[in-house]
């Protein structure tokens, strides 16, 4: 499995959902829709298309709506104009650009002279040379050719615009009606602006996590503020290194990745990752090397933005994205860099056993780590501490689900809502993992559990445990305590007398005869028919064996086959299980 997650943007190369179907197919975890482009009744139905996409495949997609946040964009213009190097040019708010105005969407007029004012990601670059009223009059440094609704940079100025724009109002109500599973904040400076956010969405009914885009020099340094007030951070390096100096960019890249691994907060890293790709089949070694260095560097997750939105084959660039995070994750180093930097346990609870958690599992050999988690809290905390095997996190809310898909690690399943108690949860969630591949029939896995089922003096939130991993093929009622591991035989006529010793022999419905030959050498017995006071169950409490009732083994399981008969859990498990390991390792 691959432990680093990929977002790709959704744009005209890849907006139908059988682009949208294939980008899963080749890796895509999250599909984000940058709300700078198109329009709100578009995303609406972009939302549904990516809906549309989750039910046809198998992993999980989850939906992040970008919005433009308090940006300033050049003007929308038809044929794109050339800016001459060494011209003075006019910022104003206006519709429509020229080489001589060049129309914006907001006013940048609190800059001064010798401001810099960057277009199109810094591409064209002017210095201010005076202010009247709204017109800033500029003078152009490095020109270029400038087309339509380009990224408007003036570093280092508040331009004083409201956190929530007019545009970010008409997203909000996009995320309330069509509720999808992030919501990206654009230009944050500090963690009110998350809060405000929040708040907005909640008076729109809606509860949706919200990842803070740090692309300003002010929320940089405003970090900690902000991660305590995300749900998930990005490292948007195309404004980032613009609004800052360029070479701050990397370094700045690793303190925000280390900061969110050690707040267990998830953290993407986003823009011209394999920018080259929009045109060229290959890479260049360089955006190789960057992919694998964000994920040596810790990411939960890379993102891919032009390459998928508007590139000449976004399917290839995933499937690239995709073999440079396995390849980088099967490296010694990777490994190496994992376990140097395991964050030390937090405050709470379910930290200092998800840190248990990845050290148990890495001490006993265990194929997983499972995570039964209703909110996803619990599987978070287990992502935080990076172990080297699958998070497997089985949750009953689909919404949960596909937020898992964005965290490093974590193999999201979503399993049914069961009020039958602790071993119940266990059960379900080490089918997860069997679901998933992540374990097989007799693997170990670890089982954290979150869930806080109100069942009567039964509260499995903050459990862990050991646990042998295997197929259930029949779950009856318990009528005589005990576990046995053997071959089982089916007999219509009572008739044991062809069974080995230890055999585990299975009862028809309607039975009504008597075994046949010596009942010393029978290790357990599995009745078709319902009942604690059939002959079988009378044989079963003098003999002490296990037994279940009320259930019948599938015609799939063959007799001779060797299974586990759990009478305490009332469940027989196809392989053998070895519950006494089980129960060693937990005292
Ligand atoms: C970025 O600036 O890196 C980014 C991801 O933001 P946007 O694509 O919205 O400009």
């Amino acid at each position: 499995m691959r432990s680093a997650k990929i977002v790709c943007t959704l744009g005209p190369a890849s907006e139908s959902p059988d682009q949208i179907a294939s980008l899963a197919e080749a890796g895509m975890s999250v599909a984000r829709l940058n709300a700078s482009h198109g329009s709100p009744e578009h995303r609406r139905e972009m939302i549904d298309r990516i809906r549309e996409a989750d039910n046809r495949v198998e992993t999980p997609i989850a939906a992040m709506l970008d919005m433009p946040g308090p940006e300033v964009r050049t003007a929308p213009i038809e044929e794109p104009i050339e800016l001459i190097t060494g011209s003075t040019v006019e910022f104003v708010v206006d519709d429509d650009a020229t080489p001589e105005r060049v129309g914006l969407s907001k006013s940048i007029s609190a800059a001064k002279a010798g401001d810099k004012v960057l277009l199109d990601d810094g591409r064209i670059e002017t210095t201010v040379e005076r202010v009247e009223g709204e017109t800033v009059y500029a003078h152009v440094e490095s020109g270029g050719k400038l087309s339509s609704r380009k990224g408007v940079n003036v570093p280092g100025v508040e331009l004083d615009l409201p956190t929530i724009t007019e545009n970010d109002e008409q997203e909000l109500d996009v995320a309330a009606e069509k509720e999808p599973d992030f919501v990206a904040a654009s230009f944050v400076r500090t963690g009110q602006d998350i809060y405000d956010i929040n708040r907005a969405l909640e008076d729109r009914g809606v509860d949706i996590p919200v990842i803070a885009k740090i692309e300003r020099a002010g929320a940089v340094e405003n970090l900690d503020s902000i991660i305590d007030a995300a749900y998930g951070v990005m490292v948007a390096r195309g404004d980032l290194g613009v609004e800052c100096p360029l070479e701050d960019v990397p370094i700045i890249q690793k303190r925000i990745i280390r900061k969110c691994h050690q707040a267990g907060v998830p953290v993407i890293t986003a823009t011209e990752m394999l920018d080259s790709m929009m045109h060229s089949r290959r890479p260049t070694r360089a955006e190789a090397s960057d992919v694998a260095n964000a994920v040596l560097d810790g990411t939960d997750a890379v993102m891919l933005s032009g390459e998928t939105a508007i590139g000449d084959h976004p399917t290839r660039v995933v499937e690239t994205m995709d073999r440079i995070v396995r390849d980088v994750e099967a490296s010694e180093e990777y490994a190496e860099s994992r376990e140097q930097r395991v964050p030390a346990a937090g405050d709470t609870r379910t930290d200092a056993l998800a840190r248990s958690a990845r050290f148990l599992a890495r001490d006993i050999g265990a194929s997983a780590v499972v995570a039964a988690s209703e909110s996803g809290y619990t599987a978070l905390k287990s992502a935080k501490y990076r172990p080297s095997i699958p998070i497997v996190a089985s949750t009953p809310n689909e919404r949960v689900k596909r937020r898992l898909a964005l965290s490093w690690g974590i193999i999201p399943v979503l399993t049914e809502y069961t009020t039958q108690g602790a071993d119940a949860i266990i059960q379900s969630a080490a089918q997860a993992a069997l679901d998933t591949n992540a374990a097989e029939g007799g693997d170990t896995v670890v089982v954290l559990s979150g869930m806080m089922t109100e069942l009567e003096g039964l509260n499995t939130a903050n459990m862990l445990k050991v646990h042998v991993a295997a197929e259930t093929v029949a779950n009856g009622r318990s009528v005589v305590e005990g576990v046995t591991t053997g071959k089982v035989y089916r007999t219509d006529d009572g008739n044991i007398e062809h069974m080995p010793d230890g055999a585990i022999v299975c009862v028809p419905s309607g039975f009504e005869g008597e075994f046949v030959g010596d009942t010393e050498r029978i290790g357990g017995i599995v009745d078709s028919n319902q009942g604690m006071t059939s002959y079988a169950a009378i044989v079963a409490r003098e003999l002490g064996i296990p037994m279940i009732a009320d259930t019948k083994l599938p015609d799939s399981v063959g007799d001779g086959s060797t299974v586990t008969l759990d009478a305490e859990r009332g469940v027989v498990y196809e392989q053998p299980v070895d519950r006494e390991g089980d129960a060693d390792r937990r005292r």
